[in-house]
């Protein structure tokens, strides 16, 4: 509701749908990501971190979040390699 009720009716210029820009987590999501990363381990894919907003959550806080705890992640398993 606008606050001036004189106020002349908003003026569309144009809108834009872009129906797949944000991941929706639908049912079964964390179960997908649970496979994803099971298979990237299984086939030989260590060292490859899945990270994102598919990943920890469309807000930019939880991205940032969940790049923190990608980093950790990625140092850790560098922290490995180099000294095994
Ligand atoms: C219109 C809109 C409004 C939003 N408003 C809000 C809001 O008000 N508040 C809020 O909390 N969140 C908001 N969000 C959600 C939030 O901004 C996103 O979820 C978040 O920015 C996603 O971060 P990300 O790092 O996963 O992906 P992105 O920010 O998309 O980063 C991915 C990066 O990877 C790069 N990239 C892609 N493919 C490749 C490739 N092959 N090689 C190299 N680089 C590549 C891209 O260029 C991009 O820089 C909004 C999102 C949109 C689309």
């Amino acid at each position: 509701m606008l606050i001036n009720s004189n106020a002349p009716d908003p003026l569309v210029l144009g809108v834009r749908m872009w129906p797949r820009a944000i991941p929706q987590f639908m049912i079964g999501h964390l179960d997908v990501l649970d496979s994803a990363r099971t298979a990237l381990s299984n086939d030989g894919f260590k060292g490859l971190f899945l990270g994102g907003n598919y990943v920890s959550g469309v807000a930019l806080g939880r991205c940032v979040e969940g790049a923190y705890g990608i980093a950790a992640e990625v140092t850790d398993y560098l922290s490995k390699c180099i000294y095994r």
